[in-house]
């Protein structure tokens, strides 16, 4: 196969960072079935400690953010970084799942993206490539640290024009010139974020890193 002498793509599957269609290789270019020629998504078919170590040498000087500390029973379900060989990783995701009182089972992604690469959209479930007019416009309606950083002011994104489920409550923010987004489902797993939530780099993790849970069921997106 093309990446078996390079290891690349031998842990992680390539797909498209926009859309579910399917992805094929040729001569270092990948392209997608409905985008042309695209900068692949290597995703994981089962997370684990093993495929994630690979997603962070892949990742690169991308940050991979997960809300911090994980509740008990929480575990990291899904991930994946939007990049080309030999370079540093234009998007990262990570989806964690877990119990919560107020809302039974909550699902959160995390994702940070450079402009124009769609990622954060398409777990959004929206048609656009990048968060619309409402970021920046009047108060924020939640902030997420990184870090030690300032807080990370953040403005929610309507759905509502790309479909009528409302499963999920959408938040998009810029930080150091990237967008980030906050995916919660279901939508009233929105209220959670009227504490401030920290986001870790989980890069910067260390010896912890081991001790992250894996498993349950990545998102449907
Ligand atoms: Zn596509």
């Amino acid at each position: 196969m093309h990446a078996a002498h390079n290891g690349w793509g031998m842990v992680l599957g390539a797909g498209c960072p926009r859309c579910a269609s399917p992805v094929s290789e040729d001569a270092g270019t990948w392209r997608c079935l409905d985008h042309g020629p695209i900068t692949p998504l290597w995703r994981p078919a089962d997370a684990g400690y093993g495929t994630f170590a690979e997603h962070l040498t892949r990742a690169g000087a991308m940050p991979t953010l997960l809300p911090w500390p994980l509740p008990p029973s929480w575990a990291v379900t899904d991930f994946g970084a939007v990049a080309q060989e030999g370079r540093d990783a234009r998007a990262s995701f990570a989806t964690v799942s877990g119990p919560t009182d107020l809302d039974g089972v909550v699902e959160v992604t995390v994702v940070t993206e450079e402009p124009g690469v769609g990622l954060g959209s398409r777990c959004a479930g929206l048609t656009r490539t990048d968060p619309g007019a409402e970021i920046g416009e009047g108060p924020p309606h939640a902030k997420v640290r990184l870090g030690g950083h300032q807080p990370v002011p953040l403005w929610s994104v309507l759905t509502s024009g790309a479909d009528a489920t409302f499963d999920r409550s959408v938040f998009a923010g810029e930080a150091t010139g990237r967008w980030l987004w906050l995916v919660l489902r279901p939508a009233s797993a929105a209220l959670l974020l009227k504490d401030e939530w920290m986001l870790m780099n989980v890069a910067d993790l260390g010896p912890e890193l081991i001790d992250l849970p894996f498993g349950g069921s990545p998102p449907a997106w």
